[in-house]
């Protein structure tokens, strides 16, 4: 990465919930272990799922019943959405001791924008390994990074190839686009959903790279032909996800909301416009104001299912 370029990161927090519980329960070290809504019930779905619960097949969204079935043996936590949020909030603060430009993406996820800090800590892989250790050393919790130059590579570094690396790090180089990202499947494109990636693949645009390597004028073309004149701003958002350009900052402070607002209003890190990404961002918005009026209610939207666990 030459030294003029931004270095970004975004950082992941392994199983989440799973591995808030895990550490907060060291009897459950050794045991596969997930975190659903009703465990009486048996009909709660799975929200997260430890890696020694994944090993035994079990999947996040699964039906708990469903899991059981596969691994008699599973503990099974009901969610506490207080202790997630709070030790998030914790990991934050973490981040925020190497840098001051800390975005909260998800509860979950943070980007972090180190090109400031870079010098005082070694390359972007040590201070990653770092923080690392650090966040392992206080919460318990495994953090991936993914690490670029921009926002929208650092998250598809770490959702496409830090996860898979047993070091959980990964740089996704702008010079090796051609056999990295572009290499992927349209279907794992930031942004592309199962009906956009049904649709490039129609348009004879399989990988990442295909879409890239259109010239933009002509996939605008191709999907105009498709979804009309207004196809237009899509078609750009796409051709630049799988370019790599993205010039939008790390925003401090987005996400953040008063608890003491009623409203809420927040700062996007970028334009959403697909019904799905709107959908859970009012969602993100509608959970955090529940947490805030101190209720447990905790709705989960996947697969097209709301669900109140
Ligand atoms: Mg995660």
């Amino acid at each position: 990465m030459k030294s003029n370029n931004r270095v970004v990161m975004l950082a992941d927090c392994q199983s989440f919930y799973a591995s808030v519980e895990k550490a907060d329960h060291p009897e459950y070290k050794n045991r596969p272990l997930v975190v659903a809504g009703d465990p009486e019930r048996r009909s709660g779905i799975v929200l997260a799922a430890c890696p020694l619960a994944k090993e035994k097949g079990i999947t996040t969204a699964e039906r708990l019943g469903e899991a059981l079935a596969k691994c008699p043996d599973l503990v099974v936590i009901k969610p506490r959405m207080q202790k997630y949020i709070d030790v998030s909030m914790q990991i934050t603060e973490i981040y925020k001791s190497y840098t001051d430009l800390v975005e909260p993406y998800s509860i979950d996820e943070q980007f972090l924008d180190v090109t400031g800090s870079l010098h005082l800590y070694g390359t972007p892989v040590e201070l990653a390994q770092i923080i690392q250790r650090h966040v392992m050393e206080a919460t318990g919790v495994r953090a991936r990074f993914g690490i670029a130059e921009t926002k929208i590579l650092a998250k598809t570094a770490c959702d496409n190839f830090a996860k898979k690396n047993p070091s959980g790090l990964y740089i996704l180089s702008k010079d090796t686009l051609a056999d990295t990202l572009w290499k992927l499947p349209v279907s794992s494109m930031f942004m592309a959903g199962s009906k956009m990636t049904r649709h490039f693949n129609v348009m004879g645009l399989p990988t990442i790279g295909s879409v890239a390597q259109t010239p933009l004028s002509k996939l605008k073309q191709m999907m105009r032909r498709k979804f009309g004149k207004n196809s237009d701003i899509s078609a750009e958002m796409y051709w630049r996800i799988a370019n790599g350009i993205d010039d939008s900052p790390v925003r401090p402070g987005t996400h953040q909301v008063d608890p003491k607002s009623v409203g809420h209003m927040m700062t996007l890190p970028r334009d959403y416009a697909k019904l799905e990404e709107i959908k859970v961002v009012l969602l993100g918005i509608y959970i955090k104001t529940c947490v805030h009026k101190g209720s447990n209610l905790l709705i989960l939207w996947r697969n097209n299912i709301f669900q109140v666990v």
